[in-house]
């Protein structure tokens, strides 16, 4: 079986393997490339993070597993830069928690035009919101930005609650769990739920408007999906 698709994850897997996950438009894929982690492996160029790659996978009685692989993209500056790594992981991790198994293709558009943004040196920080809003969405824990989560109303709203997600209006907010934020802020979280990816370049946001709403998304998903992202710290700083 022939496949072209970009490299979300590598997991080291025994002494000189790895588990693959592999994604295109339409499908995901998961198989175990033999002896790629040796020194002189041939397949091991087109497994590299972010590389765009054609394989020849075939079954076998544990599943599949990768005959050759050769790069069409490489995409190697982003790796050589640390911003890149660090958006990698990023990006790898959140999908892979996010997403199952079957699903994770969902995420191929928004992160190939999120690669394509990062090689034109555009804001990594706004992808960053733009993306983790994005997977928030698609797996059901997008936030209610429509109007105020309690009442309905659509005027008014100064707040975000970051236990259920979604915006508050100056009647309902009591002060607990979660905060009071500018009109800008606000907007910003808007943008970033509803934003598609033809139009992820259409704004750059501050780093520091960016890092407040990391943390604010980054308390939901603590409290409500009760899982932790580790790449966040990094990205954080
Ligand atoms: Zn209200």
């Amino acid at each position: 079986m022939e496949i072209d698709g970009l490299v979300l994850r590598l997991n080291p897997f025994r002494d000189y393997d790895a588990m693959v996950n592999v994604i295109n438009e339409r499908s995901s894929f998961s198989f175990l490339a033999r002896g790629v982690r040796k020194i002189h492996s041939k397949n091991s160029f087109s497994l590299l993070p972010f590389a765009e790659s054609h394989f020849d996978i075939m079954k076998t009685k544990d599943g599949l597993s990768l005959k050759t692989g050769n790069v069409v993209n490489s995409h190697s500056k982003l790796r050589e830069s640390y911003q890149g790594l660090l958006m990698f992981d990023f990006l790898s991790e959140v999908t892979i928690k996010f997403l199952p198994e079957k699903e994770l293709y969902k995420a191929y558009k928004p992160i190939k035009r999120i690669v394509e943004l990062l090689e034109q040196g555009f804001d990594h920080y706004t992808l960053a919101i733009i993306y983790l809003a994005f997977i928030l969405n698609e797996s059901g824990y997008g936030w209610n930005i429509k109007g105020c989560q309690k009442c309905g109303q659509k005027d008014d709203i100064v707040a975000v609650n970051t236990s259920t997600g979604g915006f508050i209006c100056r009647n309902c907010f009591d002060g607990q769990n979660g905060a009071k934020l500018s009109p800008r802020l606000l907007k910003i979280i808007r943008y970033i739920f509803m934003v598609q990816p033809e139009l992820y370049d259409h704004i750059s946001f501050e780093k520091d408007e960016c890092l407040v709403i990391l943390s604010l998304l980054e308390e939901f998903i603590l409290g409500t999906v009760e899982f932790s992202i580790n790449s966040l710290k990094l990205l954080q700083n």
